[in-house]
């Protein structure tokens, strides 16, 4: 018998956290610290905010032509995160990617990382990125000052929501410290990517 190569099952790595709690910077840690990483890029019918590039943070697409791809059954799955703003992961990029052999990281609402766990069961990891608490949460969003009270409260009743979906996902960390949380997570991702 020739000795056969198996090639480990590429996986796919779903965070999720309210805004605010600092997904954008334990991804860009642990991307930066698991190089076979790679990060899927959504569709979404929002418009690009700051310096934001199309098929970079998000590809970005008319309502019309959002719709359309939803009719088509292009997204693995999709959802209306705020009113009339879609967002979708095409299943023409996960594949993609899984074919090349990368294992896949996913930004997503809670209701996307369910689907996805749904759908991909032990071959994806879903991580919860949770405040300290609703008032680190608010001093944070604060502190960005990006945005209005206004904005900030409708964040903080948003996160409020999220939360109560913490239970259900895989694994769940708390970004009190910086350091300790990135720590955290990249060994989450390290022993979850050397399971079978
Ligand atoms: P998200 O992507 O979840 O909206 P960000 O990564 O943009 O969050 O983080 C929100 C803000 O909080 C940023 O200004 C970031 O620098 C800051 N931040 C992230 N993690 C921590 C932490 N552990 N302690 C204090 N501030 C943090
Ligand atoms: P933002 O507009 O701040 O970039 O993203 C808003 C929310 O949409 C975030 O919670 C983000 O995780 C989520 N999101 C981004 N892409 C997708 C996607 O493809 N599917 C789902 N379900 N949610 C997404």
């Amino acid at each position: 018998m020739p000795h056969q190569h198996i090639e480990p099952m590429s996986k796919l790595i779903v965070f999720c956290a309210p805004s605010g709690s600092g997904k954008s910077t334990l991804i860009a840690h642990a991307m930066e610290q698991l190089p076979q990483l790679t990060f899927s890029v959504s569709a979404t019918s929002r418009p690009p905010r700051g310096q934001e590039q199309d098929g970079v943070e998000y590809y970005f697409l008319t309502s019309q032509e959002m719709r359309r791809r939803i009719d088509a059954g292009e997204f693995i799955e999709w959802c209306e995160v705020y009113p009339g703003r879609y967002y979708g992961t095409l299943r023409s990029e996960v594949d993609r990617l899984l074919a090349e052999g990368k294992d896949v990281v996913l930004d997503l609402d809670v209701i996307g990382a369910e689907n996805v766990k749904k759908i991909y069961g032990s071959q994806a990891l879903t991580l919860f990125i949770q405040p300290p608490s609703i008032e680190e949460l608010r001093r944070r969003l604060t502190a960005r000052g990006t945005d209005t009270p206004d904005v900030i409260q409708t964040r903080i009743e948003r996160a409020e929501y999220e939360l109560s979906f913490a239970p259900r996902f895989d694994c769940r960390i708390v970004n009190d410290k910086l350091a300790d949380a990135q720590q955290q997570v990249v060994s989450t991702i390290r022993q979850f990517l050397s399971q079978s």
